[in-house]
């Protein structure tokens, strides 16, 4: 573990991408393969390899008592460190002992994080997150706390990892990076890729079902006519206002994932029956919404009441009726499809979703009938009263006029804009690119992440309600958040219960009013205008920012950057 941390002080210490990928492919050679395998995962910024549901359960609060508890230090001395660093792993290696016989191996440290995730309760974690950080020399643990944090801060990525894999094992051959991408996209384990990269095995990587890969994510457009800018031939959905879900479906037994990769399949009890008799093993996209008769979505804030549940009553059931609408397929009958058109994609859904015992379309195909000059209709059906898996619809749009047509209906069925989808595309897992669009109802909302947040006021005042917000500042290649704007609008008392409590259990710093808390909470937020304002250290600030919705289903790394900010900025009027 010593080495590693070294490594990553070195990694740190450049911006160069380069030297980088070169300082992670050095390390790695320098390795036995078990421990090399373990390092990709952890140089990932993660405990355990992403396609595993394993979690460490280790929250910054707990981290924190036991960094506090080991250093000996007074509070003050802990929020000093911390207003310092900004990183508790920084301040764990700057707080904490250094004494004789320290010192782990990647392996230890490895087993050590299968068992805290194994162990329930937090005083059974403390014990053994305590004892591990005891063990550990001050550098070493100052890695170990950024794992568990889930962010090392070092400007490494994945994708850098995966460059290094590359040059270590293969040295530099052509098209090896591309085989390491793809080996780690079907395993969803950058470990496992080592492996086979090691062994010269990677083009034998398997797509596994059940292991869910990375969704293809969507670029925003501000007009109709960027929509049609930036391909030809263009399929055109609906956006459905829920939360996008990966249908495993193989030997009768079905699964789904959402974009977290965490499985939800508990949530939505009626779903994987409605499945079961799709006559091939098959991986499919989609978006499961709230559902209402006949074949109309209903609000998030419906949906809302669905998640996170691990026991759904009859009742519930009953009012909130889901569907999955599906859109893509990423894999049917042993064989992968990512690497096909659209095109080509979409028939084979239409065909696999032709099955007897499935709904097969809203209205009666998956075209939209285009009347005249584009104009659309949208058929109901009485049938479609049973459906649970629907074949999303696609429509086509030539001009921007008739996208405008279609947005309006869209919006008129209650969903919450368009998706326009480049036809000859294969699919990108975990990339957003153009080939994907979306237009939505807010031509401006940025998805923020929460860095510090107060009491409200009035009826509020007992509760968390004023949020401080960030983006990521990609600029400098430090992967920080800077904090933008500020809100106190928008969400339910209900919300904002749960999220008071969430965000007392993930305090990092009490100032009495005002807390700053883990940055893992992403909201979408709205606004009427950007400034440029030195109130924020993003240089930005939003007027009349209000919160549109929480968004439990992106992860903090996925919210928008500094450059989105920029684009919106220099788009709009001044
Ligand atoms: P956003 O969450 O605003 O970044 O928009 C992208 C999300 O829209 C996707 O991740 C899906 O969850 C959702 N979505 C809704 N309808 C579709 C569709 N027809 N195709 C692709 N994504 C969709």
């Amino acid at each position: 573990m010593r080495t590693l941390a070294e490594t990553c002080e070195a990694i740190a210490a450049t911006t160069k991408k380069l030297r980088k990928t070169a300082l992670v492919a050095d390390y790695l050679k320098s390795c036995m393969i078990d421990e090399a395998a373990i390092s990709a995962v952890f140089l990932s910024g993660k405990a355990f390899p992403a396609w595993e549901e394993t979690t460490l359960q280790v929250g910054g609060a707990l981290l924190s008592r036991v960094v506090a508890d080991l250093s000996a230090k007074d509070e003050a001395a802990l929020t000093a460190a911390y207003r310092k660093h900004g990183d508790l792993g920084a301040v764990a290696g700057e707080l904490l002992p250094e004494k004789s016989g320290q010192g782990l191996g990647v392996l230890e440290v490895g087993k050590v994080f299968r068992e805290i995730a194994a162990t329930r309760g937090p005083a059974a974690k403390s014990a053994l997150v305590r004892d591990l950080l005891a063990r550990a020399t001050p550098l070493e643990a100052k890695y170990i706390v950024k794992i568990m944090t889930g962010d090392l801060r070092i400007g490494l990525k994945e994708s850098l990892v995966e460059e290094a894999i590359a040059q270590a094992y293969s040295g530099g051959r052509a098209g090896s990076l591309k085989d390491v991408q793809r080996a780690n996209m079907l395993l969803g384990d950058i470990g496992e890729t080592l492996r086979l990269a090691v062994g010269g095995k990677l083009t034998e990587a398997k797509m596994r079902l059940f292991h869910p890969f990375g969704f293809m994510l969507a670029s925003p457009i501000e007009s109709p006519e960027e929509g049609l800018s930036y391909f030809s031939d263009a399929a055109v959905e609906d956006k459905y206002d829920g939360i996008r879900a990966q249908a495993h479906v193989a030997g009768g037994e079905v699964k789904f994932f959402s974009r977290t990769r965490d499985e939800i399949t508990e949530s939505f009890p009626e779903l994987p029956d409605a499945l079961r008799g799709l006559r091939e093993d098959a991986i499919l996209d989609g978006e499961i919404a709230a559902w209402e008769q006949p074949g109309r979505a209903r609000p998030f804030s419906v949906l809302q009441q669905r998640l996170g549940r691990k026991k759904v009553s009859d009742r519930m059931l009953r009012e909130v009726p889901v569907a999955y609408l599906v859109f893509d397929v990423l894999y049917a009958g042993g064989e992968l499809m990512i690497d096909r058109p659209l095109r080509e994609r979409a028939r084979i859904l239409d065909e696999l979703l032709a099955g007897e015992n499935l709904y097969h379309g809203v209205h009666g195909g998956t075209r939209g009938k285009a009347g005249s000059q584009g104009k659309l209709t949208f058929e109901t059906e009485p049938e479609l009263s049973a459906a649970r898996i629907v074949r999303a619809p696609v429509f086509r749009a030539a001009s921007p006029e008739e996208l405008e047509e279609l947005f309006a209906a869209a919006q008129a069925r209650g969903n919450e804009g368009l998706m326009i989808k480049d036809l000859e595309s294969s699919y990108s897992p975990g990339k957003r690119g153009k080939a994907w669009l979306k237009m939505k109802r807010e031509l401006a909302t940025l998805d923020v992440v929460v860095t510090a947040v107060e009491y409200g006021h009035g009826k509020r005042v007992g509760v968390l309600s004023d949020y401080t917000f960030a983006v990521w500042d990609t600029d400098t290649n430090k992967d920080r958040l800077v904090n933008i704007g500020k809100a106190y609008s928008g969400l339910t008392d209900v919300e904002i219960a749960e999220m008071t409590k969430w965000f007392l259990d993930h305090t990092i710093e009490d100032q009495g009013f005002r807390r700053t808390v883990e940055p893992k909470i992403v909201l979408e937020v709205a606004f009427n205008n950007m400034m440029l304002s030195d109130r924020h250290d993003s240089g930005y600030a939003l007027r009349f920012p209000r919160i549109v919705r929480l968004r439990p289903d992106k992860t903090a790394e996925e919210a928008d950057t500094i450059e989105r900010v920029r684009e919106i900025y220099e788009r709009q009027d001044h």
